[in-house]
């Protein structure tokens, strides 16, 4: 049952109007609303099996949104679904140590060299604002350096020329955030040496870290160039900073632990979330021994949280872990990947519409614009008109994607060859729509 031009979205068009009359905008995270799409309901996802989202109307969609890419082995997989049902009834909260917990600590700190002791949080968010904290704790300087466009979750200091839901909405820097925090903050184009570099020479003196997605995420899908991340890194460290990984997205995505190992380098603090979580709230800060003796109860830079290693998010976390072990799958990921990408770019030039098309193992974005995307001004300068019809038109023919153009499509291994063709059947068409 796909949706056709004329499917009805009564049902998602009446909770809307229910929630907009009770929750801030209809949505309770600002990424999830059509704003930046033309308006009106978004789609109320009921269900979720593999590759597929049905929605309230009963429309079934090939989902690449993939919970803004927590979801990698697709929607209740049996293995994970089974996780939390074995731990549910045994309690959902101790407030204590569980042993679970020391077993995703266990994996985590033998996965990634660069992290030897690991926290728990139950966001990104609050991992990369610990993350900040203890930077400034380590170094006892106070200025962040992070990346225009780039996304760290909605602590105050990364609000300042932030990403994904925040550019989507055209927004630059948050209201609501104080002046003293903002002055701490440099924010500087992702992809080029020299304006760090300037910034490290004149006021190197008070940065306490450098955080970056080694692969950006959140506008679009961009790698660093070839030697950027090193010099970063290299800048940092002579400069008496620490260097901050937000691996929310990419750790565990492209293969089996963080991408700061495929590229060779060692952040000081690593963050992650999203994938480790297993489709449960999580998030997690790691680094040496040396820097995370700083953290409460060992020393004096503070963090906890009722819900931190929640019993119900390590076991999904582990089973997730173990199920992405599976020989092969990192490799049909990028096969997938790759097809999806090249399909992609083909049915655009066959449509003669201008896109760059970015893809890493199971991720990709697509941008409308004849022009190469290197940073957070080259997503800007695609067209957003364009996404906006092309998302409404893959909608109509049973595709969902994140309802902004500055977000990336996540292939998972549930979907298969016949998704991603059947994908670039109406990609096809969502192209020729346009003109
Ligand atoms: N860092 C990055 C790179 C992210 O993409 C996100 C979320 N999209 C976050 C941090 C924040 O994570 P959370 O939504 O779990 O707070």
């Amino acid at each position: 049952s796909h949706p056709t031009r004329s499917a009805s979205t009564a049902a998602s068009e009446d909770l809307f109007r229910r929630a907009l009359a009770v929750a801030s905008g209809g949505v309770h995270s600002p990424s999830r609303s059509y704003a930046a799409v033309g308006g009106g309901a978004p789609r109320f996802m009921v269900r979720g099996e593999g590759a597929y989202l049905f929605d309230a109307d009963g429309h079934r969609y090939i989902d690449y949104l993939s919970g803004y890419g927590a979801i990698i082995l697709g929607h209740a997989p049996e293995r994970v679904v089974e996780a939390v049902r074995r731990v549910a009834p045994d309690g959902l909260l101790f407030g204590t140590p569980t042993p679970l917990e020391v077993e995703l600590d266990e994996r985590l700190c033998q996965v990634i060299p660069s992290v030897d002791r690991v926290r728990f949080t139950a966001s990104g968010t609050e991992a990369v604002m610990t993350a900040i904290r203890l930077a400034r704790a380590f170094t006892g300087k106070t200025k962040l350096v992070k990346f225009d466009g780039s996304y760290h979750g909605h602590s105050d200091p990364v609000l300042v020329s932030a990403g994904s839901g925040f550019s989507t909405l055209g927004i630059a820097d948050s209201a609501g955030i104080p002046p003293g925090v903002m002055e701490d903050v440099i924010s500087l184009p992702y992809n080029q040496i020299e304006p760090l570099e300037e910034v490290l020479f004149r006021q190197g003196a008070q940065v306490a870290a450098v955080l970056v997605e080694p692969v950006v995420g959140n506008f679009g899908l961009v790698p660093p160039k070839p030697g950027y991340l090193e010099a970063l890194v290299e800048q940092a460290h002579a400069a008496g900073a620490l260097v901050i990984f937000d691996e929310v997205i990419t750790a565990f995505r492209f293969g089996y632990g963080a991408v700061q190992d495929r590229f060779g380098l060692r952040p000081d603090i690593t963050v992650l979330g999203k994938i480790i979580g297993g489709g449960m709230p999580i998030g997690a800060y790691g680094a040496r021994a040396e820097i995370m003796d700083l953290v409460a109860p060992l020393g004096p830079m503070y963090q906890d949280g009722t819900w931190a290693g929640h019993p119900l998010s390590m076991a999904a976390g582990l089973a997730c872990l173990e199920a992405l072990r599976e020989e092969g799958l990192y490799a049909r990921l990028e096969r997938l990947g790759r097809r999806l990408a090249q399909g992609l770019r083909d049915a655009a030039g066959r449509a003669g519409v201008p896109v760059q098309v970015h893809q890493m193992g199971g991720a990709i974005a697509l941008y409308f614009t004849g022009e190469p995307v290197d940073d957070f001004a080259g997503c800007e300068r695609s067209d957003s008109e364009r996404f906006a019809r092309f998302f409404r038109a893959m909608l109509q023919r049973g595709v969902h994607l994140a309802p902004s153009k500055y977000e990336v499509w996540f292939v998972t291994a549930a979907h298969t060859e016949a998704d991603v063709e059947q994908t670039l059947e109406a990609a096809a068409e969502a192209f020729r729509s346009l003109d």
